[in-house]
């Protein structure tokens, strides 16, 4: 196989119907930015609507703003935006709280009716590379209610879905190697043993053609700050499935989950429907930036939606994965990331057996920017990670970043040792 030319990717480029869409973000001059699996690029419109947020609705109207600039119905507002994206309907999502804390009230929930409808089950199943925080949220929910978190290898839930499992807990597409789930296979092998499942689509909402009714999922939760471009520790967002919303209550029992907040009564009554899944008073501000964030994609909409999106997405990767395969296997790098289209999300992972952080900050200093996740010393090896955002990276993007990562090897540019030194976040 030839490597493709520059000439090849600029003419993808330039027969890209999603092109125009990259004016749309703010991207920092001389950088190629393969992190937006990570935190996603400044759209153009935020500063402004945000500075509009504080300066006349916080500065001017004060609290007048919760009902005239709609603040308190901002979470299901932003909630039915990015319902779009996830095959859901209007005021099935709402937006709040931090991923790790909606999977803690969407995990309870799932035992609560576990318990009430197969009192017998007691284990929470996911498979051992799923993000850390799911587990940890996961290990003291399991404590708390006396189940057991059980851990296998991705190729092995079908066979650990036995009778004694009451929540299937997952993540969509993996951190660490972007490999994905088929949501509506697992979800039917989870509900053919009595199971519920509960999806985390935190590199899946924004990134992958997701159908939560057509697989007919349990619930779900996602991140508002990585492919929905809500900034910096934006809220997270809550799905559940319909027919059980009303069934249990969420455990953080906050006044916004309240049928009538503002009656201030002493007893809790949950809302009806998705709102109960809100616990206290929301970030209005972060709101409003993932709110604008999300406009991104009512652009994309009116250029085939998601399908093209995710179209430009599997072409990005596949040109990635042909680059590393072409020009950089000799150089010691594996990959990580399924070479089938339906089996791999928007992210390319490498792997290599030394060097590999100090490979990303040399990549880094070159202006491409991926980054750095440890393995664990034993399987699972150190991988440099490159997120392809289709809605702001393009196909000469991957042609540079490859080629630079080439010269980061054949100079030995890496092993300068100020590459080497760890910081606090990688
Ligand atoms: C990014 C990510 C999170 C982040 O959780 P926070 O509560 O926002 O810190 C959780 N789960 C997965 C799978 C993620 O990729």
């Amino acid at each position: 196989m030839t490597p493709p030319s520059l000439a090849a990717c600029e003419s993808l480029d330039q027969q890209d119907p999603l092109r125009s869409l990259r004016d749309l973000f703010q991207l920092p001059e001389g950088v190629i930015y393969l992190d937006g699996n990570s935190l996603g690029v400044l759209p153009k419109a935020t500063p402004t609507r945000v500075a509009q947020a504080v300066t006349q609705e916080w500065g001017n109207d004060l609290i007048k703003s919760w009902n005239t600039a709609g603040w308190f119905q901002l979470p299901l507002k932003v909630g039915d935006k990015i319902a779009r994206l996830i095959g859901a309907n209007a005021n099935e999502v709402v937006a709040a709280d931090s991923t790790s804390i909606n999977l803690y009230k969407v995990l309870s929930a799932a035992m609560s009716i576990a318990k009430a409808d197969h009192p017998h089950k007691n284990i929470i199943l996911s498979e051992d590379t799923n993000f850390p925080t799911d587990l940890y949220m996961a290990e003291a929910l399991c404590k708390e209610r006396g189940y057991r978190l059980k851990l296998v290898a991705a190729d092995e839930l079908l066979t650990a879905l036995q009778p004694d499992v009451a929540v299937l807990m997952l993540t969509h597409v993996n951190y660490r190697t972007g490999a994905m789930f088929n949501m509506k296979a697992l979800t039917d092998a989870a509900h053919a043993v009595g199971a519920l499942s509960v999806w985390d689509l935190a590199h899946s909402a924004g990134a992958v053609l997701v159908d939560l009714n057509a697989a007919g999922a349990d619930f779900a939760v996602g991140c508002g700050y990585k492919y929905l471009n809500g900034g910096p520790g934006a809220p997270a967002f809550v799905w559940v499935n319909p027919q059980h919303t009303d069934r249990f209550w969420q455990p953080l029992t906050g006044w916004w989950g309240h049928a009538a907040p503002f009656e201030f009564t002493p007893d809790y009554q949950p809302a009806k429907g998705i709102t109960r899944y809100q616990c206290g008073t929301q970030p209005v501000l972060s709101l409003v930036a993932l709110d604008t964030g999300l406009d991104a994609f009512l652009e994309v909409e009116k250029l085939g939606g998601m399908p093209a999106l995710r179209k430009k997405s599997l072409a990005l990767t596949g040109l990635f994965m042909d680059l590393v395969k072409t020009q950089l296997l000799e150089h010691g790098f594996g990959i990580a990331t399924p070479n089938e289209d339906e089996l791999r999300g928007s992210q390319v992972s490498l792997t290599r057996s030394d060097g590999a952080y100090a490979i990303v900050q040399a990549l880094i200093a070159r202006g491409v920017i991926g980054d750095f996740r440890a393995g664990d010393g034993k399987q699972q090896p150190d991988i440099l990670r490159f997120g392809l955002t289709p809605l702001y990276v393009g196909y000469a993007d991957v042609w540079h970043a490859v080629r630079n990562l080439k010269e980061v090897m054949a100079t030995q540019e890496w092993q300068q040792s100020r590459f080497s030194k760890m910081q606090a976040v990688t």
